[in-house]
């Protein structure tokens, strides 16, 4: 896959490289009041307002349509590129015609590749930027094929937005970040920018500080977050937008970390600390291969006295007293019974292994 650098269609006009604007155009005044705002305040690369909004219920503000886009222009006027959401052929059509700098795929086209695709073929020779979001739910497959598809037709500056993905119950965030997401993204395509929406993850304008600021110190490359001139009056998503004013206070709260460590002392520090991690995690390895060769034994003994392998009480016992030693040690007991639970399943897998090896070599 081709993928042009960031820099090449966006200019990086500060530190983090910032994506604003409104969850929704609305009137004229209220994108050009915001635009114009966002300018004093911020250092924006990027102009953000959804003209065709998509809602969960019918009946709540669905976007201006196409006059919106009449209204991105005048932003354009003030030296700002724009960006805005495309859900259908209709709308990519549209966004071209009136020549939106960036476009967008929304979390709820994503799902769709039925949806991706119809855009794909609109944007076929066409040299336009493309933002993917993640798709509602947490499948990173889904994720890549729509940027495949997107790449497919020959866009090659292409980002993805990391926005959550939702999970059913309350929850302190609206979409749930699973960082491990995004991660493993920028380990099979390492060269795709991710870009973080910490307003659609958090939901809430209170919780934005601390989502963004760990989306810089995994090294995503940027910000999109939602502004509103009022955010008390906004039509769609009034609780995490912030006035453009709130949301400069945030960004100079914003530590920025660097990715690499050109200073040689800090450098020496970070190898030694790297070859400590090395050497305990070759210890772990080796206690690992430890506990299967043990675990293969057990299997044997268990087939040659006809004993289950699963025992009930033996794996609650393991849980327990794993929780309290994590406990004792300091150490977070999810995190402790995740790797339990981890071990346990790789053990059955092991035990049962033995056993059929057993039968085979009687057949
Ligand atoms: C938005 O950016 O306003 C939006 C609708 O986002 P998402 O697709 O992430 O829900
Ligand atoms: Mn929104």
């Amino acid at each position: 896959m081709t993928i042009a650098a960031l820099a090449d269609w966006l200019p990086l006009k500060g530190q983090p490289l910032l994506i604003s604007g409104p969850c929704g155009a609305e009137t004229p005044d209220q994108v050009l009041e915001t635009a114009r705002l966002l300018q004093t305040h911020t250092s924006i690369s990027l102009f953000r307002a959804g003209i065709w909004k998509p809602r969960t219920r019918p009946n709540a503000f669905e976007g201006v349509g196409e006059i919106g886009l009449h209204w991105l222009k005048e932003v354009q006027a003030l030296g700002l590129k724009t960006t805005t959401e495309v859900a259908n052929a209709q709308h990519t059509e549209l966004a071209l015609k009136h020549g939106v700098d960036v476009l967008w795929i929304g979390a709820r086209t994503t799902v769709n590749p039925f949806s991706v695709q119809e855009i794909a073929d609109v944007l076929k020779g066409v040299d336009i930027p493309v933002m993917i979001k993640n798709p509602i739910h947490a499948d990173l497959q889904l994720w890549l094929g729509a940027i495949e598809r997107v790449a497919n037709s020959g866009i090659t500056k292409l980002a993805a937005i990391h926005r959550g993905f939702h999970v059913y119950g309350k929850t302190k965030y609206r979409n749930k970040p699973f960082w491990q997401l995004p991660i493993e993204l920028r380990t099979i395509l390492p060269h795709l920018p991710i870009i973080c929406d910490p307003s659609h993850i958090t939901g809430k304008r209170e919780l934005i500080l601390p989502v963004a600021q760990k989306a810089l110190d995994l090294g995503m490359d940027g910000l999109m977050i939602e502004s509103h001139l009022d955010p008390s009056v906004a039509l769609s998503d009034a609780q995490q937008q912030l006035t453009p004013f709130d949301l400069s206070t945030l960004l100079k709260q914003l530590v920025i970390r660097s990715g690499s460590v050109a200073n040689p002392f800090l450098m020496d520090k970070l190898m030694t600390l790297r070859n400590n991690i090395d050497e305990i995690d070759e210890e772990v390895l080796n206690l690992l291969k430890r506990r299967v060769q043990v675990i293969e034994e057990m299997g044997v003994y268990k087939k040659e006295h006809g004993i289950q392998i699963f025992q009930l009480e033996r794996w609650q016992e393991i849980l327990r007293t794993r929780s309290q030693l994590a406990e004792k040690l300091g150490l977070s007991r999810q995190h402790v019974e995740k790797l339990c639970q981890l071990l346990h399943e790789e053990s059955i897998k092991i035990q049962n292994e033995v056993m059929n090896r057993k039968l085979e070599e009687r057949a």
